[in-house]
Parts: structure tokens; C-alpha cells; sequence
């Protein structure tokens, strides 16, 4: 008897230790114009939501600064102003602006957030495009080198009134490491968060690598690849998430070449038609700060330019798939022979 005293309230320790209790939560919520989701495990259900509801009320303030469509974020607050006067920024907008150039230069103007000067014009859902005319108007205001950013002053001004700026091609990628980074410190340590194209994943699925599947670009059901990943961020750009088929029987969608201020790969002939255009990129790398204007800019140099900038920069990797629907990679995920 004196035994079973003793044995019992071991037992029950161990039966209510919390990891006994730890479990996923998940959820998924429509933000920043698209599905976000977040996995998590946790010992405790109480947390674990109020955690979820910290990181989607994140990706809401974001949606709320950097949207294009809301006329009370920042980010409309400076196209608005921009043209006319200089307009100080707040630290958070300074840094996406700072990081957006970054990448304007390393990619040769591939990446470029003033592409919104012509890609304004574009409503997917209404099938509307820039004709030509409009498009001749505005190219010239389309150039990253009108972007007068002051980085210490953390200010920015365009040179030309007609400039206009989205950060689409950046801002989820973002998100999804402020999200993880808030998940982190409340001490989680298996998680994955996604906005639409850009994921990141913190640690593994307890034990085993998360599974990420690259949809086929041309069919919903299937996927094209499924990548093992753990501790990094993945983002992909492709020409089927927002699109519509024109009178031309051309494919319009919403990555822009800022060399013509059309999307990226309509160029039938002349000097900026690419013969090795791609239809999907995917990006691998430590932060989707990275790898979500990394994989607008792939999708936009081609196949050749774009494996190269990835080969040339440490820490990232890609998987494209090309108009012929071929798939490659980039150098550090080839099989060696
Ligand atoms: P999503 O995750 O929204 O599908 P992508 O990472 O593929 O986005 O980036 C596409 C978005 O980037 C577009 O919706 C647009 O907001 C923005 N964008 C399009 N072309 C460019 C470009 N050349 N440079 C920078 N941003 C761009
Ligand atoms: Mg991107």
C-alpha cells in the first residue's frame, strides 16, 4: 500500500507533465490579400492561440502600413507625397525601401518597387492591362533611379511626379520573419507561417524535415516538387497566381519586367524577349526578407541571369521551372555526378 501511495503521484506527474499535452494548432486567415497560415506546436492551447492571434494581428498592422489599396497606410501616404516634397519615413518602411534598392542594384533593375508606376494601371479580377500609350507615358517614371532615398535621414523623395511604389514583391516576406520572430521569442520551437507564396519554417516538424510542395504552374491538384526543409524561409513567384488571359491570348499576370513596364515575359520579339522564360521560381534561404524579392527577380532576369545571381550569392538556392515546363537548379541542389 505504502507502495502504490508512492507510485501513484508519479504516475500522475507523469501523465500531466505539459509535454504530454503539446500538440499543432493551426490556423489560416485571408491577409495581405491572400491565405495566411500558421502552424505551431505548443503545450498549452490558451497560448498557443493568443500566440496566433499576435502574429495575424502582425500580418494586419503590415497590411495596414504597406498596402497599396489603403488610403491610410504609409505607404499611400508617400506615393501621394513623394512627387511633390520629401517625406520622412518611418524606421520599419526606411528598411524595406533600403533593402528593395538593394536588390534594384544587385539584380541590374530586375527588381524594381517603382514598377507600381505602370502596374497600378493592372486589375487582375477586372482584366485590365496598361495599352500602349499609357505604357509609353510611363515607362520613363518606372526606374528605380528616381527613388531619392535618404538612408540615415530615412527620408525619400522621386524625382519624377508621375513615380508611384508597391512593395508586393517584398512586403510577405517580411511579414512571415516578423511572424516567426515573435513565435521565437515566446519560446516556440517547431512552427511554419506562410502568406501566400513566401513560407518560413522555425526549427523542424519535431523530428522530421517539413515537406514543402512547389505547385505545378499549369495544374492546381498536382505539385511540381516537394522539398524537405527546416530552420529557412521559402518563397516562390509565379505566373498562375494572379492572371488573366487577354485579347491577345497573352498571359497577364503580376510580375512586371520594369524594362518594358509590361509582365515579365510578354515580350513576343525584339531585344527584351527571353528564349529560357520561366514560369516558377521557387527561392531558398535563411530569410523571406530574401527570398521574396530574390524570387520576383529570378522570375524576371530568366532562367540563365536568374540561376546565376543565385549561384553567385552565399546562403541561397533556387528551383525553377521554365516555359517548357522543365525544372533546374541552382548549383548547390544539383545532384553531383
Ligand atoms: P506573390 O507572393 O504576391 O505572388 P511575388 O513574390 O511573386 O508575389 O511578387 C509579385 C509581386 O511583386 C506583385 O504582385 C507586385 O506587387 C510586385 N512586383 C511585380 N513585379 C515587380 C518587380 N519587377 N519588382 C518588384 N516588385 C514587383
Ligand atoms: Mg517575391
Amino acid at each position: 500500500m505504502k507502495l502504490l501511495k508512492y507510485l501513484l503521484p508519479c504516475c500522475a506527474a507523469l501523465l500531466f507533465t505539459p509535454e504530454s499535452h503539446a500538440e499543432w494548432f493551426y490556423e489560416k486567415q485571408a491577409v495581405m490579400g491572400t491565405d495566411v497560415t500558421v502552424q505551431l506546436w505548443h503545450e498549452d492551447a490558451a497560448s498557443a492561440d493568443q500566440l496566433i492571434d499576435r502574429v495575424m494581428a502582425e500580418f494586419r498592422r503590415l497590411d495596414g502600413e504597406l498596402s497599396p489599396y489603403k488610403e491610410d497606410s504609409e505607404l499611400s501616404h508617400v506615393n501621394r507625397t513623394a512627387g511633390r516634397e520629401t517625406v520622412k519615413l518611418s524606421a520599419e518602411l526606411a528598411s524595406l525601401i533600403d533593402k528593395s534598392l538593394w536588390y534594384s542594384e544587385e539584380t541590374g533593375g530586375a527588381f524594381d518597387i517603382s514598377y507600381a508606376t505602370l502596374g497600378r494601371l493592372y486589375d487582375f479580377r477586372q482584366h485590365k492591362e496598361a495599352d500602349a500609350a499609357e505604357t509609353a507615358a510611363l515607362i520613363k517614371a518606372l526606374n528605380y533611379h528616381h527613388l531619392k532615398f535618404d538612408k540615415a535621414a530615412q527620408t525619400l523623395y522621386f524625382d519624377n511626379p508621375k513615380t508611384q511604389i508597391d512593395l508586393g514583391g517584398i512586403a510577405k516576406g517580411y511579414a512571415v520573419d516578423r511572424a516567426i520572430a515573435i513565435l521565437r521569442q515566446a519560446g516556440v520551437r517547431n512552427a511554419s507561417v506562410s502568406a501566400g507564396g513566401d513560407a518560413r519554417m522555425l526549427g523542424d516538424k519535431r523530428g522530421q524535415p517539413w515537406l514543402v510542395g512547389i505547385r505545378h504552374p499549369r495544374d492546381k491538384s498536382k505539385n511540381a516538387a516537394v522539398i524537405p526543409l527546416q530552420d529557412t524561409a521559402i518563397s516562390t513567384s509565379g505566373d498562375y497566381e494572379r492572371f488573366f488571359i487577354d485579347d491577345h491570348h497573352t498571359r497577364i499576370h503580376h510580375i512586371f519586367n520594369p524594362a518594358t513596364g509590361r509582365p515579365a515575359g510578354t515580350e513576343v520579339q525584339g531585344e527584351s524577349a527571353q528564349s529560357d522564360k520561366l514560369i516558377s521560381v521557387s527561392i531558398i534561404g535563411p530569410q523571406g526578407f530574401d527570398t521574396d524579392p530574390l524570387s520576383t527577380s529570378v522570375f524576371v532576369l530568366g532562367r540563365e541571369k536568374g540561376l546565376a545571381l543565385i549561384d553567385r550569392l552565399p546562403g541561397f538556392e533556387a528551383i525553377v521551372i521554365d516555359s517548357g515546363r522543365h525544372l533546374y537548379f541552382s548549383r548547390g541542389l544539383e545532384q553531383p555526378n
